[in-house]
């Protein structure tokens, strides 16, 4: 019997052990951290050998292959004694991709994946396919494919996932855009951590999709040392492409093969430009499911689009307090999600930013912030990174080390007709546990404004270094 271990017990690699147990193998799960109730029950009750809490290396140097958690690192000792002896590592969703024939729209990008994966769900779900969810959000695709029940699947695939995929392939395959993130899982370089994107078009042949957005630099840069088999689907917000979506005017123009249609912009469920690429890539990758499925109906995307609610923690409009508005987009963790938060803004900005900064590069956000900005809140244990670099660029600067001091500064100080956004270009792990907690906290602290009008002897205890300098 082929044994397989299963690195990771989180809702992936359980997913992983119910499929593999289903499927016959010799299933061992080891997970270096405790396991969660929900899912160390899934196991019990399924008779799946696991150990949490520690690597045994005898249990699992002997498999014949491992599902390794995208969370674990190839540097990682394990990892390396498992690559020397050639044993295969692949990901969840290589594992259950053997086990399904449903069509498979495999969506990636260092922004925008899971509201794109979301959208694109949204639309083939309304337009009447049978259709799973998978990858990063929500249940595991390997055990959904047990029963194998779904038509189609939409998954949303992080790079990590993507490097331990092989023969795997996404009839539909989009590659969002590429920006500098993670790259501690790459050797720092940009490069390694792009070829690790690319994988989305592996195995892609000339009856595929390829969808990409190609005002990204990178992405632009790219694309012609690639062979694209695929058929190449273009979205830009700035130039006609000849194959895919551009933006004229107010009016987003569509082309797949010889369908040709339009939609207006001033409708769209999402604010900002980045969703704008985000709805053409999945107004695009639900055409090509079409035309793989043989279906000619014209679909009426703006009644598909209308009653689409994106995830928390995205732009999320959180209340308006005095004329001034609340956004949360504390999922904003890296420097370019946050250009395309500014970008959006419309209103002078009263910008709460900060946290564990990941080497930040912020020349990309300079214009914008000078321009739109009109006082800067740090808000982490350690703000002398964004300090240092904004304090020539704007006029006010508040340095807070605490959510509540922070939403408080950003009270006092907004007027009438601004807005206060959390997008902070930063992890939240110095002073949250994730970055939905950050957001959680946020939304409840301003609810609470909302709801009791400040107390003025609780005024924040905060530094305003331009005043001080
Ligand atoms: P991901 O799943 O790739 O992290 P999300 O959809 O969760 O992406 O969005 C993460 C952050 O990036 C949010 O702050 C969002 O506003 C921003 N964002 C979303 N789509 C894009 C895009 N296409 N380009 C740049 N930033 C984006």
């Amino acid at each position: 019997m082929k044994r397989i271990v299963i690195l990771g017990a989180g809702e992936s690699g359980t997913g992983a052990a119910l499929l593999a147990n289903a499927k016959g193998y010799d299933v061992f799960v080891s997970d270096m951290a405790a396991i969660a109730d929900k899912y160390k029950t899934i196991l019990v009750d399924n008779n799946i050998a696991f150990e949490e809490g520690q690597h045994t290396e005898a249990l699992i140097l002997n498999a014949d292959e491992v599902v390794k958690s995208p969370g674990i690192p190839d540097k990682a000792p394990l990892i390396k004694q498992l690559i020397e002896k050639g044993t295969p590592i692949i990901s969840e969703i290589e594992l259950a991709s053997r086990y399904t024939k449903a069509k498979i729209i495999a969506i990636t990008g260092s922004n925008g994946k899971t509201t794109t994966t979301l959208l694109t769900y949204h639309l083939l779900k309304k337009a009447g396919f049978n259709v799973g969810l998978g990858g990063n959000i929500g249940d595991s695709m390997a055990k959904q494919v047990i029963n194998d029940t779904f038509d189609y699947f939409v998954l949303e695939t992080s790079s990590f996932q993507l490097d331990n995929l092989y023969q795997f392939k996404a009839d539909v395959g989009m590659l969002l855009n590429i920006t500098p993130d993670h790259l501690d899982r790459y050797d720092y370089k940009i490069e390694n951590y792009s070829a690790s994107k690319f994988r989305i078009i592996q195995n892609q042949t000339a009856n595929d999709y390829f969808i990409t957005h190609v005002d990204n630099e990178i992405v632009a840069k790219l694309l012609p040392l690639y062979k694209v088999d695929a058929n190449l689907l273009e979205i830009s917000l700035v130039r006609k492409v000849p194959l895919g979506a551009f933006l004229n005017g107010d009016e987003i123009k569509f082309k797949v093969g010889d369908n040709a249609f339009e939609l207006s912009v001033n409708k769209l469920p999402l604010q900002g430009k980045h969703n704008i690429a985000n709805i053409m890539a999945a107004v695009l990758g639900t055409e090509a499911i079409k035309n793989l499925s043989g279906i000619t109906t014209q679909f009426d995307y703006q009644e598909l689009l209308s009653d689409f609610q994106n995830v928390a923690h995205r732009l999320e409009q959180v209340a308006e307090i005095n004329g001034v508005t609340y956004i949360n987009d504390s999922k904003a963790t890296n420097v370019d999600s946050v250009f395309y938060a500014l970008d959006a803004m419309t209103k002078p900005v009263i910008w709460i930013a900060g946290g564990v900064d990941k080497g930040n590069d912020y020349s990309q956000i300079k214009q914008l912030v000078k321009d739109k900005v009109k006082l800067l809140i740090c808000m982490g244990k350690d703000n002398s990174p964004l300090e240092d670099y904004f304090l020539d660029v704007i006029d006010n600067i508040i340095s807070t080390d605490n959510l509540e001091d922070a939403v408080n500064a950003a009270y006092e100080n907004a007027e009438i007709g601004e807005v206060v956004l959390l997008s902070p270009a930063c992890a939240s792990f110095d002073l949250f546990k994730n970055y939905e907690d950050r957001g959680d906290k946020f939304k409840s602290r301003v609810h609470g404004l909302q709801s009791s009008s400040l107390n003025v002897a609780n005024k924040p205890k905060t530094e305003n270094r331009k005043l001080e300098n």
